[in-house]
């Protein structure tokens, strides 16, 4: 089955096609993926597709037409793939925010498509720009089914101490809980590891520590997600490259009392904060180790206290868990930083955590880097949210005997 997959975000819409027949957790390579980066004056597009890479850059044009004639080339032209666009069976898409509506993937619908629109309040950034992914792809190959598929779902049986805020009972009644996001990368990465390690997930006590711009660590316990970093919002949780994380919400109330607006504040937490906030330099934490390298003393206060914040997390949700089997690294700074994984691993050194220090400099894609002494056994997991997309898309969508 032909399965296309999009994840739109508001500058880059990033799509690919996977020829799925089977259930399957080691991710299988896309036929063709397509990245569209939308600045300001222009468009950049890439496809690529039979080992080829097509670049190209044009003016500034409307969503609509850009994606279509990305699409296209699935099918026509030296980059097709596919005989036909009949050939696709199924769009999925990611979806930021699927609140206590949606718990797990679901065939899109109009009823859906309206969740999707009610809940842009909550994810302003994300659910909006999803929708309208959803909305052009209808528009564009009107006759093939699409899904959905919520980065919010695995972490909708949290228990109820973990998704209440302990404000007013009111709050949770209004939707104000926590709801975690990165779910489809989480889950993915404990399944990913369970099958590396050759044991079942549903004996595993697992954290997930998905690093990127965002970033957030989920404690899974027999396949569960019981807690996360992510709250209400994907600003909660840990330091990020230019998002706070948790801070005192007293520091907010100050800012709105010196006469800060919603949006200014808004924009200092989730733009101007983090690694970026700290260091004056970058979000970017290839720039911060190079400024750390040329002397630059808050390049080295913002890797410090990321550090500190991810530690003290770490913390929370082992104690949590009760135990610990098993550490997964993923995204940008879990799958490319060998130095902020050991200084991770070398805080939990008191539970028996070794790494070996080989593997963790050189880790390719999927591997254990702890030693074979290592009480609790750690891996580097890429995460391959595209292809979770697409599994989830055929189950729900393959003929059923
Ligand atoms: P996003 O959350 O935007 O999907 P990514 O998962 O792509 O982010 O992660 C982006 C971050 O990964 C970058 O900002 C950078 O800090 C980090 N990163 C990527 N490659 C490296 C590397 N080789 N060394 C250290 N950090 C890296």
């Amino acid at each position: 089955m032909h399965i296309l997959v999009l994840n739109a975000g508001s500058s880059s819409h990033k799509l690919c096609c996977y020829a799925v027949t089977a259930a399957a957790v080691a991710p299988q390579r896309s036929l063709w993926s397509a990245q569209i980066d939308w600045h300001v004056e222009h468009v950049e597009i890439r496809i690529r597709s039979g080992g080829q890479t097509h670049q190209e850059s044009c003016a500034i044009a409307p969503r609509k037409g850009v994606l279509s004639r990305v699409v296209q080339t699935l099918w026509q032209g030296p980059q097709a793939v596919l005989a036909a666009a009949s050939a696709i069976e199924g769009i999925g898409h990611r979806v930021v925010h699927g609140g206590a509506d949606h718990q797990q993937s679901t065939v899109i619908t109009t009823d859906v498509k309206a969740t999707i629109d009610r809940l842009r309040e909550w994810a302003p950034i994300h659910n909006p720009i999803n929708l309208e992914g959803i909305e052009l792809m209808e528009q564009i190959l009107p006759d093939v089914p699409q899904v959905a598929v919520f980065d919010t779902a695995f972490h909708s049986q949290m228990p109820m101490v973990a998704t209440l805020y302990p404000g007013p009972y009111d709050w949770f009644e209004q939707g104000i809980r926590r709801y975690g996001f990165h779910g489809i990368s989480h889950q993915y990465c404990a399944q990913r590891a369970a099958q590396l390690s050759g044991q079942s997930l549903n004996r595993l006590r697992l954290i997930v520590c998905h690093l990127g711009n965002g970033g957030s660590l989920t404690a899974i316990k027999n396949g569960r997600s019981i807690d996360t970093t992510m709250g209400f919002t994907p600003l909660d949780g840990l330091m990020m490259g230019s998002r706070s994380g948790a801070v005192d919400p007293g520091i907010l109330i100050h800012l709105m009392r010196q006469g800060h607006t919603a949006d200014e504040i808004d924009h200092v937490l989730n733009q101007e904060s983090g690694l970026k906030g700290i260091s004056g330099v970058s979000n970017d934490l290839r720039a911060i180790t190079q400024a750390i390298a040329d002397g630059v003393p808050r390049a080295r206060l913002a890797r410090d206290l990321y550090l500190h914040r991810l530690k003290a997390c770490l913390g929370s949700l082992i104690v949590g868990l009760e135990g610990l089997d098993g550490l997964v690294f993923t995204a940008g700074i879990g799958e490319h930083s060998p130095d902020v994984r050991a200084a991770v691993c070398q805080s939990l050194g008191f539970l028996g955590v070794t790494l070996n220090e080989t593997k963790n400099s050189n880790a390719s894609q999927d591997e254990e880097i702890s030693r074979p002494d290592s009480r609790i056994r750690v891996w580097v997991s890429y995460t391959q949210e595209d292809w979770a997309i697409a599994q989830d898309c055929w189950q729900l969508l393959r003929p059923k005997p």
